[in-house]
């Protein structure tokens, strides 16, 4: 089977990335995201699942990232990562063109067992969230009452993921595990240099992500958000870095450190939007397609789903009329638009 073209949208960026959602809700509660309490209705069976992920990847896909909420709350995570891998070992199948499966999580469920079921069932990567290593700040982040005791707990509930991750063969050096750190000035700046330091201990890349204006719970204002050049320049102070670029259509400009400690990413979505080669298509766990991170509406690809000839016209469409960027026009001045939450598109 030759490897089709990938469909290209208005602004001629193809489809490379599809990041489906298995669920709204979430066990921890991160001020900045404000996650649901409840699912949504007609949460996506395995089935529709399936067809979603298989239509994506014959429009383009190459990359398959499992979000939420928070995944590992779902039940239906092993089942549908066992599926993509029997799909994926068949060369019909359009997703044996899927180069890579990779989960978001914030590591709190990740135990060894998980991780070694997660490995077995032909998942690639992992990144997983951490924003603070002291207690009462992680306990902040995460929305957790109890303070430094619920965040030094937290901290090593995610510490002992990361362990059982890498125990279960995600290997940090060949970038199949990774971290992910929300920075917000003025609440967590203060963990950047620790986070950097046990990520680098760790062999871990860590990704920083500037606070973005997705959602209208969080309250976002853009006095609370640390630019990643600001990020850079704090971490050289500590330990030099030398820029590595950021590749086409990737979402962090990556920086290695001088002394040979591995690498860190940087999201500037903010300060320096990436718009201009955005190729991921976001799917809810209720079906909903979302071209832009930053739109309040999506297409609900729930009628179309019942056969793939017609989920792929929809798809097909919803792709080629996409001229979003919004990050790009982001007018702070103009006051607030509304956005889908962060929980409910999964990142
Ligand atoms: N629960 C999982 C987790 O936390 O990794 C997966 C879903 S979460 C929505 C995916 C990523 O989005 C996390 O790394 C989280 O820190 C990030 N995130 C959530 N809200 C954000 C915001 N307002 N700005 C920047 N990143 C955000
Ligand atoms: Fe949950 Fe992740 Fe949102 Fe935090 S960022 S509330 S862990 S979905």
């Amino acid at each position: 089977m030759s490897t089709p073209l990938p469909l290209v949208d208005r602004l001629n960026r193809p489809l490379g990335v599809l990041r489906l959602s298995l669920t709204a809700r979430c066990n921890l509660a991160c001020p900045y995201c404000c996650p649901d309490v409840e699912e949504p209705q007609g949460l996506l069976t395995l089935e529709q699942q399936m067809r979603v992920i298989r239509v994506a990847a014959r429009l383009g896909a190459r990359k398959l990232r499992l979000t939420g909420g928070e995944p590992l709350m779902s039940r239906r995570l092993l089942p549908l990562l066992e599926a993509v891998a029997r799909a994926r070992r068949d060369c019909s199948d359009p997703m044996a063109y899927l180069q890579s499966v990779a989960l978001t999580s914030n590591g709190v469920l990740l135990s060894e067992e998980m991780a070694r079921a997660l490995r077995a069932a032909g998942l690639d990567r992992i990144t997983i969230s951490l924003d603070a290593i002291e207690g009462n700040t992680a306990a902040r982040m995460a929305g957790l009452r109890g303070g430094a005791v619920a965040g030094d707990r937290l901290v090593r509930q995610v510490q002992n993921g990361i362990a059982a991750a890498r125990a279960a063969g995600f290997d940090p050096s060949r970038g199949e595990l990774k971290l992910n750190t929300v920075i917000q000035r003025g609440n967590n700046d203060d963990q950047l240099l620790l986070l950097a330091e046990l990520a680098r201990q760790q062999g871990l890349e860590l990704r920083l992500i500037e606070y973005m204006d997705v959602g209208n719970r969080n309250q976002w204002m853009l006095d609370q958000v640390l630019t990643a050049s600001q990020m850079v320049e704090r971490i050289h102070a500590c330990w030099p870095l030398e820029p590595l670029g950021r590749p086409r259509y990737g979402t962090a400009r990556r920086w290695s450190y001088c002394d040979g400690a591995g690498s860190i990413g940087v999201i500037a979505s903010i300060s320096e939007p990436f718009c201009g080669d955005c190729n991921r298509l976001r799917v809810t766990a209720d079906g909903q397609a979302f071209t832009c991170l930053f739109s309040a509406d999506g297409t609900d690809l729930k009628p179309a789903l019942s056969s793939e000839p017609y989920l792929e016209q929809a798809m097909r469409y919803l792709w080629q009329r996409r001229r979003d960027r919004y990050s790009e026009e982001r007018d702070p001045a103009a006051g607030e638009s509304a956005h889908a939450e962060m929980a409910y598109l999964g990142g």
